[in-house]
């Protein structure tokens, strides 16, 4: 029996279910929110969370895959009290969210001692808790691969290799980081499933996609409703074609919704956020857009009932789960 680790428990594999890949219930910059925790408001975070929680629910999702890492505020008790109240399962990584920057502690240590921290949340528990991390969470963007992102991604490979877990990186196709990421893990020995390269969907160039594919990972085909990286139907457009070419075991979608930042809690203050919005940055943003606009439009443009189950529940369960 396959088994996955949700912030309430090991489940059987079959009980995930439909599945957001790529969610954000709880985000924030953690060392602000570390000093100065007067300017949060958990109690509006938790409220916020149920909410989306109980939306997302009511389209059938029963799990939420939330890649929220170090850098990015990971909240254990937070995610397991909303788990625990509303009866939604979700799965929380470890790995280290950052585009460059690491703090001196990482800065001063190699690739296999920072493994050596993924394998504890994977096998451990995170943050002190019994709350196993079911996948490892990286990133590249503008600045590309550098050599602290390189070393991360040495990290999380070694740390897969060592567990089972799943690699799930953010990249940036507007910078092409996706081919750098993809070669590294490869290099390390990561099997090519086991890899997803989350935000390939931000670009509708199907060459550098199916460069990508080639190689034997998944896509994220996972922030729909950020128009401000490409707008919905490009990104349609895009999902279509590479349905028809046969990719459906190794894409996901998702939406990349980010409660706090949507709110003006923490990246932007609201002002500023009104100001993206303003400019139509992502207007149609949110946890159920998929549901209410996006799959009917890929129903319609041709995606079969059983590709949408390939892809919303037999490849989150197929990628999770150790092999
Ligand atoms: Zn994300």
């Amino acid at each position: 029996m396959s088994t996955v680790q949700t912030v309430t428990g090991e489940i059987d594999a079959d009980e995930l279910g439909l599945t957001l890949i790529h969610e954000h219930f709880f985000s924030s910059d953690e060392a602000v929110s570390a000093q100065w925790p007067h300017i949060r408001d958990r109690q509006q975070e938790h409220d916020l969370a149920v909410e989306s929680a109980e939306a997302v629910k009511g389209h059938g999702v029963r799990t939420v895959v939330e890649p929220t890492a170090m850098l990015l505020g990971r909240d254990v008790q937070a995610s397991r009290e909303l788990a625990e109240e509303t009866g939604l399962q979700i799965v929380l990584c470890t790995g280290i969210y950052t585009y460059d920057y690491l703090p001196q502690f990482l800065a001063n240590r190699d690739a296999d001692f920072i493994a050596s921290l993924f394998v504890h949340d994977i096998e451990n528990g995170i943050q002190g808790t019994d709350v196993k991390a079911a996948f490892i969470k990286c990133a590249a963007d503008e600045p590309g691969v550098t050599p602290n992102i390189e070393k991360i991604h040495r990290a999380a490979a070694r740390a897969s290799l060592q567990t089972g877990a799943p690699i799930m990186a953010h990249s940036r196709p507007a910078s092409g980081t996706g081919p750098r990421q993809v070669e590294i893990f490869l290099e390390e020995g990561v099997p090519p499933e086991r890899i997803q390269i989350a935000h390939t969907g931000d670009t509708d160039d199907l060459g550098y996609i199916e460069g990508l594919l080639e190689s034997g990972v998944c896509i994220g085909m996972d922030r729909y409703g950020l128009d401000l990286f490409l707008p919905t139907a490009a990104r349609n457009a895009t999902f279509t074609k590479l349905l028809n070419r046969g990719y459906e075991d190794r894409m996901f979608i998702s939406q990349d919704f980010d409660i706090p930042i949507a709110n003006g809690l923490d990246w932007y203050p609201p002002e500023v956020l009104e100001q993206l919005q303003a400019a139509g940055a992502a207007t149609d943003w949110g946890m159920t857009f998929i549901f209410e606009e996006v799959l009917p439009a890929l129903s319609e443009a041709g995606m079969t009932d059983q590709q949408r189950n390939t892809i919303l529940v037999e490849n989150p369960k197929r990628w999770l789960t150790a092999s």
